[in-house]
């Protein structure tokens, strides 16, 4: 057996090689570049990719390629292979400074929400120094993956890494003058954790294949729910199943070889769902590695005859996936700005970037929904399984108190203070028990850190992760405006005072309740708190003015490349549902109107043979009846959904709307009528795999 750390890596051009690989002068200016946000140096990228290649190549490979987030998910590259002529003619392997920091993908086929034209459609991709290089293994082929940005010609942004980075560095700037504020002068650099839990569907190849919806959608578009789905509540935490023990045990170790640090494994409540989280890390790294994760996760099923779902709801009637993304700050120092300490200022600091984000949260509850919002979340949300659509935040009893507490605070003293922090002190031990039990809130707070549990299993956390670094500088900079107010007190009864007030005008978002429930749908709608049903109905919200102007004040995205931002989600998700729509009238055609033609003449021969035996053959023929009249129904369906689907509509939110409104439902009923059929034709007729046995414990 070799160990983790014999191996933790190997694939990643990390600090290791880098010191074998690159001379001190270029390893220590690098290295102020990735810690402390110093400018690259130019004069040694040459260095960098020098380095770069002879260790791609001695690992065997022998192409590049710059690695990027386009803004409609996943991520995109383009490989290019080292060779280009010498100056005498010769092939020869280089790879220059300029490839390392610069590359032209032909991006015309990348969405842009309108921001380039066709005929202006370059983009280029910059390199990220502050996330490590590494090789792609893709079988046995190895390529050297640069991590980078991806930018139009005119500095627009059309990825989500920008945007990400560029709200870092409005926190960064947020938290540490708060931290002068606070009298501290040893933080200098802050840094955004986080640890995303990655919860996905494992399906046997062979069954996957017999299903259209899977394959082109991701989810089911019919299935009948079996008699045991997950009532039983047994897989939850359940012993795993050994062949999907050697799939997680194989996926840790080509994770681990990749520098991931995949943690815990375990299964989740539907039957065949299992989740993965990762060790916390700078959040920048762990949205690159969950990027991979749910890339390499894919290639070792297919070893393993499996296939991996990351679709939020692959299956009706059995709960969906998400992803939940914890996120805490800290700084230079190793504080952790969301976790209590024994020191009174520190406490201080906790409570106040509790403030910050609460203030955040109920302002920008709108945003933070959309942020996560696209066609296949939107059956999560709000569907009573997952968080609701409602922003709001859960604290924990004790935590509540903490600030009730603070809120009715009217003679501030030595006394209170001390009190105060004390109980902040005690926090740990407490929320280590409680904290984590309610499971119906989208974003609670864990004992050192957020969990933002809204976000959708299949989607890129960065967005989530801007928006709440950006909500939370917001935060910041109101409380530090406040307190600039009485510059002269002593900071800790000033932030006090400061804090009181925040508790007070933010207490509409804290709730602790079953956030599935009927009473707080209607309680969060008397508090004014935004709860988008669906999709088209919460992206509007980007476009609001408070939204618009966080989006320029943090310098994360202007206007023009919010507009697009919009854009490009609404044309995803219109495609999405085009897709689902068309799919499922291509099933019902081709597929499921066959197997009950077959069932229907099955049944009338039977009635005919039983005429002929002089014997009755009235259920019989109750049979049939009941077959035909679920053929000619499901044909209405068909008709109506593809005159829907070919509706044409003035703008694009009313066709995205008309499709979440009306042509969902006519899916919905065509569905319950496909899924009647399949519970009465005869299981040789049936054309794909039922519910059961996709959702059969491997
Ligand atoms: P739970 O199931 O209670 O949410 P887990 O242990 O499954 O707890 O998940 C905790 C996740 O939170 C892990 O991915 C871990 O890396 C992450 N995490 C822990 N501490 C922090 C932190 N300070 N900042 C960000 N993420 C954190
Ligand atoms: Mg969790």
């Amino acid at each position: 057996m070799t160990k983790i750390t014999d191996y933790f890596g190997e694939l990643v051009f990390n600090k290791k090689v880098m010191r074998e690989r690159l001379s001190n002068d270029t390893y220590e200016k690098l290295m102020a570049t990735i810690y402390n946000g110093s400018p690259l140096d130019d004069s040694i990228a040459e260095n960098i990719a020098h380095a770069m290649k002879e260790w791609a190549i001695s690992q065997g490979a022998t192409h590049f390629t710059h690695w990027f987030q386009p803004q409609r998910g996943g991520t995109a590259e383009k490989h290019d292979s080292f060779i280009t002529y010498s100056h005498d003619n010769e092939i020869i392997e280089r790879f220059s400074g300029k490839q390392l920091i610069q590359s032209e993908p032909d991006a015309s086929s990348f969405p842009s929400g309108g921001i380039r034209s066709t005929f202006e459609a370059r983009g280029y991709t910059a390199w990220d120094p502050t996330s490590p290089a590494f090789l792609l293994e893709t079988g046995k082929t190895k390529t050297l993956v640069i991590p980078s940005v991806f930018l139009s010609w005119t500095g627009e942004v059309l990825d989500l890494k920008t945007p990400y980075l560029r709200s870092v560095r409005c926190l960064n700037d947020a938290c540490i003058k708060l931290q002068r504020i606070l009298g501290n002068r040893l933080a200098r650099r802050i840094t955004v954790n986080c640890g995303p839990e990655q919860e996905y569907f494992i399906v046997s190849k062979k069954l996957y294949d017999t299903r259209p919806d899977l394959r082109i959608c991701g989810r089911t578009l019919f299935g009948a729910v079996p008699p045991k789905g997950q009532q039983m509540e047994d897989h939850y935490f359940g012993a795993i199943p050994e062949k999907m023990t050697r799939f997680m045990e194989k996926l840790d170790h080509e994770l681990y070889r990749r520098g991931i640090p995949a943690k815990t494994r375990h299964n989740e409540v539907s039957p065949n769902q299992f989740e993965l989280a990762l060790l916390f890390e700078d959040a920048n790294l762990a949205i690159d590695h969950n990027l991979q994760v749910m890339n390499v996760m894919k290639g070792v099923a297919d070893e393993f005859g499996f296939v991996v779902l990351l679709h939020e709801k692959p299956y009706a009637g059995v709960n969906g996936s998400g992803k939940h993304v914890n996120w805490s700050i800290s700084d230079n120092t190793g504080a952790n700005y969301l976790e209590p300490s024994a020191s009174p200022l520190k406490n201080i600091n906790f409570l106040l970037t509790l403030g910050a984000l609460m203030l955040g949260v109920d302002k920008f509850g709108g945003l933070l929904r959309a942020c996560v919002a696209d066609a296949g979340n939107d059956h999560r949300l709000g569907a009573n399984e997952a968080p609701p659509a409602i922003m709001s935040i859960y604290l924990g009893e004790y935590l509540t108190n903490l600030i009730d507490q603070i809120e009715n605070i009217d003679n501030l003293n030595e006394q209170t203070m001390a009190n105060i922090n004390l109980g902040v002190r005690n926090l740990p031990k407490i929320s280590k028990d409680y904290s984590d039990r309610n499971r119906t809130s989208p974003i609670a707070f864990t004992g050192n850190k957020f969990e933002f549990r809204a976000v959708g299993s299949s989607q890129n956390p960065s967005e989530a992760v801007t928006v709440l670094n950006q909500i939370c500088a917001y935060g910041l900079f109101i409380i530090e405006k406040r307190m600039m107010q009485e510059k002269g007190k002593d900071v800790r009864e000033n932030a006090l005072r400061v804090l009181k007030e925040v508790f007070k005008e933010t207490r509409r978002i804290r709730f602790e309740g079953n956030g599935y429930s009927d009473a707080w749908q209607k309680e969060g709608a008397s508090l004014g708190l935004p709860n988008a049903k669906n999709t088209p109905a919460a992206l509007p919200s980007y476009l609001t003015k408070d939204v618009i102007d966080l989006m320029e004040g943090t310098h994360v995205l202007t206007e023009r490349e919010l507009k697009a931002k919009v854009d490009i989600k609404l044309e995803t998700y219109i495609k999405t549902k085009e897709i689902e729509f068309k799919t499922a009238i291509n099933m019902a055609r081709t597929l499921i109107l066959p197997a009950i033609t077959k069932q229907i003449s099955l049944t009338a021969g039977a009635v005919a043979n039983m005429k002929n035996a002089g014997c009755n053959s009235e259920l019989l023929l109750q049979d049939a009846k009941t077959y035909e009249v679920l053929y000619l129904k499901i044909k209405e369906k068909i008709i109506e959904l593809e005159e829907q689907v070919n509706t044409s509509k003035k703008d694009m939110f009313s066709k995205a709307n008309f499709y979440a409104d009306i042509a969902e439902k006519t899916l919905l009923e065509l569905r319950k009528v496909v899924d009647k059929a399949e519970e009465l034709v005869a299981n040789e007729f049936w054309p794909m795999a039922k519910y059961q046995e996709l959702l059969t414990i491997l």
